[in-house]
């Protein structure tokens, strides 16, 4: 790509070009470093929502040249998952990311990613402990091997688009945790930014899942980001404790089992009984319908404690 035509263009209000091959992109993001651009990359399995296009907007407002990767990456999908049904609409999301601001998408096929196939890959890239064996990595939900499958391709994918800063959202708080501690450890070049989850207006987080639910399921997946309000009013008010009882009521009204709901320590993901000095995540997953689906939220120690607002004080 010719760098003065992104820089007399540096929003796009046209699809943005796919580029299938690692030395095609190679190629783009060297002719941009070489004119001293700064490199935005946000990786994604596709099916855009306004989650991906807020991470997309966010890279357009801070670097020069904005990178979006279109893959669905098998290596993470254990067997019987969804990988063959996982939606996709190759020609939407190249017109939503170039009108968010995309200048490049990089979406290979399977065979330019893993040539000798998914599992002829011998080098992985794996966060060991109980950052990938809780929650999700629970061997008896999607397992370690789950994040030892995005670990190794988000490491490949930074090696191949040498991102200055890479864009993730917080609906996946596991995985953001899981990818701060990889760079971190293997020093990669790259600043994490990690952003608030958009969701629906009736509170569902966004999620290319959700189009698995038909209208009733739609509906019940409600509950999910209620409990989650419900779990952080009563950790203001009562307690932990009084949270999650108030939690499971919302999901059991929804007649929803969830799979786990937890408390942890934001960074290290350990379990933590109250919220004491520093940020605790609440998480929830569970199958709603045809999909499975994992909401969170974080709650900071200095907004836990009960201080009504002056107007709610009025009341
Ligand atoms: P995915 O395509 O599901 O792999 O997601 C690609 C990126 O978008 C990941 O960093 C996700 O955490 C992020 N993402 C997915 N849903 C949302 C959402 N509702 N709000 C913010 N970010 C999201």
């Amino acid at each position: 790509m010719n760098s003065n035509l992104l820089a007399d263009n540096p929003r796009p209000t046209v699809a943005a070009p796919a580029l299938r091959t690692k030395a095609e992109l190679r190629a783009a993001v060297a002719e941009a470093k070489r004119a001293g651009q700064t490199v935005g990359f946000v990786p994604t399995m596709g099916y855009l929502h306004e989650g991906h296009l807020s991470l997309i907007r966010a890279a357009r407002a801070e670097c020069d040249l904005v990178v979006m990767s279109l893959f669905v990456n098998p290596t993470q999908f254990s067997p019987g998952e969804d990988l063959d049904r996982y939606p996709r609409d190759e020609e939407r999301d190249l017109r939503l990311a170039g009108e968010a601001g995309a200048d490049l998408v990089f979406a290979p096929g399977v065979e330019e990613v893993y040539p000798d196939g998914p599992k002829g890959i011998a080098t992985y890239v794996e966060v060991a402990g109980p950052l990938t064996s809780v929650l999700d990595g629970d061997p008896s939900r999607r397992g370690p091997e789950h994040f030892c499958g995005v670990t190794t391709v988000v490491a490949k994918l930074f090696n191949i688009v040498a991102p200055d800063v890479a864009y993730f959202g917080q609906k996946d708080a596991q995985q953001a945790v899981v990818i701060r501690r990889m760079v971190s450890d293997l020093d990669f070049p790259v600043r994490i930014e990690v952003l608030p989850t958009v969701r629906e207006p009736d509170g569902l987080a966004m999620s290319s899942r959700n189009a698995y639910l038909g209208e009733e399921d739609r509906q019940r997946a409600t509950a999910l980001s209620r409990a989650l309000q419900a779990a952080e009013r009563g950790a203001r008010e009562g307690g932990l404790g009084a949270g999650f009882a108030a939690a499971r009521r919302e999901l059991a009204e929804a007649g929803i089992e969830p799979e786990y709901l937890e408390a942890r320590d934001a960074e290290t993901l350990e379990p933590v009984e109250a919220i004491e000095a520093r940020p605790v995540l609440v998480l929830v997953a569970a199958p709603v319908g045809a999909a499975r689906l994992i909401d969170n939220v974080l709650i900071h120690p200095n907004k836990a404690e009960n201080q009504p607002s002056p107007s709610e004080g009025e009341k």
